[in-house]
């Protein structure tokens, strides 16, 4: 039996042995002396407790941080998208169906000059545009989302 003076080999391997980064034949033997060895059960105790003091205190750091995110958790985050779809497509539906009926009105209508039709065309290719664009960003932002979430 050893005394506190004089740890054991092991002790030396314990924080490998939390982190998982020892090889199969170590981890046994880790694992084997920490049944007899009530020092070495002590002494892994501490580390998980430090270990998970310190996870605990990156974690409210990082709560802090990217509290706007952890809102968004996953059925905010579907529910949000699932929102934004529906307003985009209400939208998009219900504005296209209006300016349909105004330019086909315009561009039927021979009384219209020729600069106001081209107009029409611009705005509509203007409005494609900006909706692209809008939905490009919001691909872009759920795509860094996710790879905030896999660096947590
Ligand atoms: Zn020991």
């Amino acid at each position: 039996m050893q005394t506190e003076q004089q740890p054991c080999a092991v002790a030396e391997e314990l924080s490998g042995y939390l982190d998982g980064e020892l090889s199969q034949q170590e981890q046994q033997r880790v694992m084997i002396h920490l049944r007899s060895c009530p020092h070495c059960q002590q002494l892994l105790a501490d580390m998980q407790a430090l270990r998970g003091d310190m996870k605990v205190a990156v974690h409210v750091s990082a709560d802090a941080r990217d509290l706007p995110k952890i809102m968004g958790d996953k059925p905010a985050r579907w529910l949000g998208i699932l929102g934004w779809s529906a307003l985009i497509l209400g939208v998009l539906l219900v504005t296209s169906f209006f300016f349909w009926e105004l330019a086909l009105d315009l561009l039927t209508n021979s009384s219209v000059p020729w600069w106001v039709r081209l107009g029409i065309a611009g705005f509509y290719l203007g409005l494609l545009g900006l909706f692209l664009m809008v939905l490009r960003q919001r691909l872009v932002a759920m795509k860094t989302d996710k790879y905030r979430k896999v660096k947590l």
